[in-house]
């Protein structure tokens, strides 16, 4: 099989749909290489099958048929002639069979080494990993088993409220939160089967739960070859059921001290594993302590406020590291300046747009595959669009957020822009001191101040 690495690819397999698939698409085209898109049928419509330069048809609207059939995504690139596959963000961007399977079709997989996958998509081992740079991990047990009594001793060891996770877990699913010990083992053994089902592993193991802390993680760019470059901090802090809904960059929880150490501990753990692409290691802060939690060895959907933050473009840095094991960027030249926010936009329907208007303007960026007259399909994630705002201070880009949500129009589905604009100018997120319980506490105050 021929290596292709060190060689400029002219056509990627984009094997992704919506949002990520067009920001995909958007730097190849940049960078001159063309794109073929995947599709299902009830995705024909959509904005990155128009704007690549070919695309194939994968299969129904369900993604278990379509976006990951592994076989089918291969075909596709084999057939167009691709020379090296983008994962994006979710259905097989983490799939470590994946990643063998395009390399062993010698194909250019967009990420690291699938051991590299494997290695950090198993968050016991990951956590093992990073204890081993000298990263403090959550205080937490390896592997469980309800039956094994030893597991309630070493639960009660941690201190309730512990935090039961599925080892193979992603996307905020497969988490139980328990409060008492006569509650541990039960959990335990549901908390498994639902990992088993969820994500063909029931492997689950159990952290010490943090009440209110902040999510903290640090952007990683890496070129297999020993450059590890940190692009500053994200903070995403502001969750629902453990989901994301508004990121910035940096944190206004994150001291230099915390970022330093941070990546003191990171950049050797990547350079180790000779990382290659974009990855982002996320970590759980109390204070000045931090603990780390898992590492996500892809691009990340708020990716663009590091971009902003850092003036790189990760997509493309991503593309230069796994195809040729160079990147344009200087580790130790890192520039950080300004604030960047995103708010993510997710439909409560799914339908037909009747009417969308765009915000503009200096330093307002809008990432979605949404276009007047498009359709959002019921069959997928819920989150249609990424506002990001850039500005020169964390007060500056709360102004221009809120300027941005009340220019953003999209009528025909029901959307969360509303609840976005109400986040933004509340006081306690204005003030920027709130932990990730804060939002899920103050929903009901939303629904009253609709
Ligand atoms: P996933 O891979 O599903 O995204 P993570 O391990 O990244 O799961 O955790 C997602 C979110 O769950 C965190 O941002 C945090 O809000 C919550 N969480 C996870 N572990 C803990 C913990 N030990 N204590 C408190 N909250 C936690």
């Amino acid at each position: 099989m021929a290596d292709k690495k060190q060689t400029k690819v002219k056509r990627i397999l984009v094997a992704n749909r919506g949002e990520i698939a067009v920001r995909i698409i958007r730097t190849c085209r940049e960078m001159g290489i063309e794109t073929v898109a995947v599709y299902s049928t009830a995705d024909i419509d959509n904005l990155h099958v128009r704007l690549a330069d070919k695309a194939v048809c994968i299969g129904p609207p369900p993604s278990s048929k379509s976006y990951l059939v592994m076989q089918n995504i291969i075909m596709a690139a084999l057939h167009t002639h691709c020379e090296a596959v983008h994962p994006g963000v979710g259905f097989l961007s983490e799939n470590a069979s994946f990643a063998r399977l395009v390399r062993d079709n010698g194909l250019i997989f967009i990420g690291p080494d699938p051991d590299v996958i494997e290695l950090l998509g198993d968050k016991v081992k990951a956590r093992q990993t990073a204890a081993k740079y000298g990263l403090p991990v959550t205080p937490g047990t390896g592997a469980v088993d309800s039956k094994d009594p030893k597991t309630i001793e070493e639960a009660k060891k941690l201190g309730f409220p512990v935090i039961i996770k599925a080892a193979a877990g992603g996307g905020g699913k497969g988490m139980r939160i328990v409060r008492k010990e006569e509650e541990l083992a039960e959990n335990i053994s549901i908390a498994s089967r639902e990992a088993e089902s969820n994500f063909a592993d029931g492997t689950v193991f159990i952290e010490k739960y943090l009440e209110n802390p902040r999510h903290v993680e640090l952007q990683i760019l890496a070129d297999g070859n020993g450059n590890v470059a940190v692009l500053g901090e994200r903070d995403c802090t502001v969750q629902k059921n453990h989901q994301k809904l508004i990121e910035e960059s940096p944190s206004p929880g994150v001291t230099d001290k915390m970022r330093n150490a941070m990546a003191a501990g990171a950049v050797p753990m990547f350079k180790e594993l000779k990382y290659r692409g974009a990855g982002t290691i996320e970590f759980l802060a109390e204070g000045e302590n931090f603990y780390f939690m898992e590492v996500n060895a892809r691009v990340q959907v708020e990716h663009p406020v590091s971009e902003y933050v850092a003036g790189v473009d990760i997509i493309r840095q991503q593309i230069l590291a796994c195809t040729q094991g160079k990147m344009e960027i200087d580790p130790n030249a890192v520039k950080l300046s300004g604030w960047s926010i995103e708010c993510r936009i997710n439909a409560h329907t799914p339908g037909t747009l009747t009417r969308l208007e765009i915000p503009g303007g200096p330093g307002v960026r809008f990432d979605s595959f949404l276009y007047n007259g498009c359709t959002v399909p019921p069959h997928y994630d819920s989150m249609i669009a990424k506002l990001i705002v850039y500005d020169v201070d964390r007060k500056h880009a709360l102004a221009k957020m809120d300027r941005a949500l009340r220019e953003l129009v999209v009528e025909g589905i029901k959307t969360n822009i509303e609840r976005q604009r109400w986040i933004i100018n509340h006081p306690v997120f204005y003030n920027g001191v709130f932990g990730t319980s804060w939002y899920a506490n103050i929903e009901k105050e939303v629904e009253n101040g609709r």
